[in-house]
């Protein structure tokens, strides 16, 4: 297809704005799927697919569009649209020239519609504003096509008005979506460059490719090399979705599709890197091409130890998937072996584990979520800290922790309880915007680790469930840091030490002590639980020891029952742990961290 005859474009919007539902709708009127399958079959074997982990619809869809007498190619390339993920979602953008921006009628702009098309700008994208869910009767059309108006710059009449649900102005939608965007450019004569904005492991085929072909053209069988890598492979396949994959004879300037090389590793192809010819390579990448840097580290380990060798097989089959997984080894004392291992965000960590419980069927504990510090020691060297557990003691010079900057969304009558929540997690406003008299646009720079842990929940709380948030990357920050450890009888356990701020180190340091006291068994002695910074002490609670008499029950009663505890206690004695003389059974550690 010539590139005057193609349109890229992405669906952006926050969540539940319907963008899925828009997609279908697309995908029915452009009859790429027929009504009937769109219903009976083709979602429910969505839903399989996206068990399987692949998805086939929402990567890129190629449906033809007719438009006076011309047909145009459309490709719709989905986004992964949550903030984790924040750097594939700007290379699916970059693989367009235009973006719908969704918002739903009876809600208005909220925090993702602003991130989303904040990106969809820096990648000079050509937007396009679209209201949905107009048939709804709680919609509010004119109020908000003035407030998406006033966002991008442009009359209120020129705001799209659909229902995804219906399909009421969906074909008015194509039709815009041809007209205004411009067709992709490219030197067709160049050697190939595409870029890479998605794969996705199948089990069947191996890696699955997604690009977009920027300069010249892919044939199937010639070889490919990566530009980050420098790894050549044969092309196997090659070719567009619509909706299913549809070998071709190969894709030119302007077009998306997939490839298939028959590698099994998604490292081997990764997201914003470039393929070029092996033969005839190009000299300049695309551009824009990042590792992913885990933000997130957290010890997971197998509840039952024997499951380790397992646990290791698990991440090593997931990493195939998700190439931003990083794991290593790791010991801990109170939860024996495991792994500390990186995520993008709490999102990701919280994907990563359900899908190591699923699909590995592995009973998994995850120890506290932290960030990663920079530690710069008074005789200047560095240390970089994944794990509390290597925070150095004494002779810091300057701890320093990621930060980010927030965006988030309120009706005005919660800016005040907004504003109080975010000094609470030490945050700079950084600006307070009105979107419309009664809605507001706060700005905030916060640490990442106060966001990680329950910040999102407490904002929903505070604000009956009206505000939305989106954040980004801003760099880190010095901060007054300090690591609190736990000890028991004097004996620090190792998955309780956290890096908290000197002002919440006591608050940190009651909680743990008070938890382990109810958790932790008497034994036969007093044992103290302390919180300490280094070698200050700044919380204590004690567990008494077991009184005589208590002890002696265990002695009586017949002796079926006795029997009973004797094989009670056997099955205990196996999941105990020795910290120290202190014997904690291992429920007591999960309970702990499990519990908030
Ligand atoms: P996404 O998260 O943006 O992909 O949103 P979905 O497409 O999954 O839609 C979220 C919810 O809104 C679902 O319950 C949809 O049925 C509903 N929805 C989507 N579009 C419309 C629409 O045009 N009208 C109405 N009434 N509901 C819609
Ligand atoms: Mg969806």
């Amino acid at each position: 297809t010539p590139p005057e005859q193609i349109r890229n474009f992405c669906i952006i919007a926050h969540i539940d704005h319907g963008k899925s539902t828009l997609a279908d709708r697309m995908l029915q009127i452009t009859g790429v799927v027929q009504p009937r399958q769109m219903r009976a079959q083709y979602l429910d074997r969505m839903d399989i697919e996206r068990e399987r982990g692949i998805t086939i619809k929402s990567q890129a869809v190629r449906m033809p569009w007719q438009v006076l007498d011309e047909t145009v190619a459309l490709n719709m390339i989905d986004t992964p649209g949550h903030v984790d993920f924040t750097y594939e979602v700007s290379r699916s953008l970059a693989a367009c020239e235009g973006a719908v921006l969704l918002v739903d009628a009876a809600q208005g702009i909220e925090a993702q519609t602003l991130a989303n098309l904040y990106l969809a700008m820096e990648n000079d994208l050509t937007i396009i504003p679209v209201l949905n869910k107009i048939d709804l009767p709680s919609a509010q059309p004119e109020k908000y096509a003035e407030e998406l108006a006033g966002l991008i710059g442009c009359e209120p009449s020129d705001v799209l008005k659909v229902s995804g649900k219906t399909g009421e102005g969906v074909e008015e939608l194509l039709d815009e979506i041809v007209t205004q965007l411009p067709a992709p450019e490219g030197d067709p004569d160049a050697p190939a460059r595409a870029m890479i904005f998605d794969s996705v492991y199948d089990t069947y085929r191996g890696v699955v490719t997604y690009v977009r072909v920027v300069d010249g053209n892919l044939t199937p069988r010639e070889k490919i090399a990566m530009m980050s890598t420098k790894a050549t492979h044969e092309l196997l396949e090659i070719g567009v979705i619509s909706p299913e994959p549809i070998p071709s004879e190969g894709l030119g300037v302007g077009e998306v599709g997939y490839l298939i090389t028959g590698v099994k590793d998604v490292r081997q192809s990764k997201v914003g890197d470039t393929v070029t010819a092996a033969s005839a390579p190009a000299t300049r990448a695309i551009g824009g091409y990042k590792d992913p840097k885990p933000m997130v580290f957290s010890g997971l380990y197998p509840i039952d130890g024997s499951d380790y060798p397992d646990l290791r097989d698990a991440l090593d089959k997931l990493k195939l998937n998700d190439a931003s997984l990083v794991y290593e080894p790791e010991t801990s004392a109170a939860l024996g072996f495991g792994f500390r291992v990186g995520f993008l965000g709490l999102l990701h960590l919280e994907i990563c584990r359900e899908r190591l419980e699923r699909e590995f069927a592995l009973d998994l504990i995850a120890t506290q979520p932290n960030v990663v510090y920079d530690v710069t020691m008074d005789d200047g060297s560095e240390i970089v800290v994944t794990n509390p557990s290597e925070f150095p003691y004494g002779k810091v010079a300057e701890v320093r922790e990621p930060v980010v900057k927030a965006t988030i969304l309120v009706p005005s009558e919660f800016i005040g309880a907004v504003m109080e929540l975010c000094q609470g997690k030490r945050g700079q406003m950084g600006g307070m915007d009105y979107l419309s008299e009664d809605r507001v646009e706060l700005r905030y720079t916060l640490p990442l680790a106060e966001i990680v842990f329950d910040f999102f929940d407490q904002l929903k709380s505070r604000t009956r469930g009206y505000a939305s948030l989106d954040y980004q990357d801003a760099g880190d920050q010095a901060a007054d840091l300090v690591k609190v450890d736990i000890l028991l009888q004097g004996e620090g356990v190792d998955a309780f030490s956290a890096i908290v701020h000197k002002d919440k180190a006591y608050a940190y340091g009651t909680m743990m002590a008070g938890k382990l006291k109810e958790l932790i068994p008497r034994q036969q002695f007093e044992v103290p639980i302390q919180a300490a910074i280094g070698s200050r002490v700044i919380a204590r609670e004690t567990i008494r020891a077991i009184r005589k008499d208590v002890l002696a029950k265990c002695y009586g009663g017949d002796i079926s029952r006795k029997r009973k505890l004797i094989e009670k206690q056997k099955e205990g004695k196996k999941r105990m742990k020795n910290i120290g003389s202190v014997e904690v059974p291992q429920e007591a550690f999960i309970a702990a961290l499990s519990s908030d």
